[in-house]
């Protein structure tokens, strides 16, 4: 089986390295993270040749979102990108997604690999599996929600129930 295969980032190494970049543009500890002004005000400031593209549903077919980090593109589809500006979590958190693979994905951190049939990736290798725990981080920061339960992080952080609560077993997990 083919999949892509990216260098070991562990959760770790993702929660630090999104506090350093929440910490850069100067949102440390802000709880509701402003992905959208973030995406189109501070990306193309941090990196200048950053291009954003909302896509007709029609053109973009099934994804909702696509980004080629050599070429500091990234997709959005239409109806993703009104859901995340008026605040639907799962949108937000498809966005975040997306800055992820930005971020962690240039063409010599991922690699075409053949797995044998028993084999399987592991999740610190798999670009998908970093890409989701760096937009969980992200929207909902693992220092700033320790406390906090599945309903307060999703209204706070504005990420769905479902995303406050993998974000919450993996602070739980502590992996
Ligand atoms: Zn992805």
């Amino acid at each position: 089986m083919n999949c892509f295969k990216a260098d070991p980032l562990s959760r770790v190494a993702i929660r630090h390295f999104v506090r350093l970049l929440k910490r850069k543009v100067g949102l440390e500890y802000e709880l509701y993270f402003p992905i959208l002004p973030f995406v189109e005000n501070v990306l193309p400031v941090l990196i200048p040749d950053f291009q954003f593209e909302v896509v007709p549903r029609f053109e973009m077919g099934g994804k909702h979102g696509e980004t080629y980090p050599n070429k500091n593109l990234m997709k959005i589809r239409e109806d993703v990108y009104l859901r995340a500006a008026s605040g639907e979590g799962r949108d937000r958190l498809t966005i975040a997604h997306e800055v992820g693979h930005l971020f962690l994905h240039e063409d010599d951190a991922i690699a075409l690999c053949r797995l044998a049939p028993e084999e399987q990736l592991k999740p610190f290798e798999n670009p998908e599996w970093q890409a989701d725990a760096f937009g969980g981080e992200l929207l909902a920061s693992s220092y700033l929600i320790k406390s906090m339960t599945v309903p307060e992080v999703q209204e706070k952080c504005g990420v769905s129930s479902s995303a406050a609560y993998i974000q919450l077993s993996a602070l739980r997990r502590h992996n």
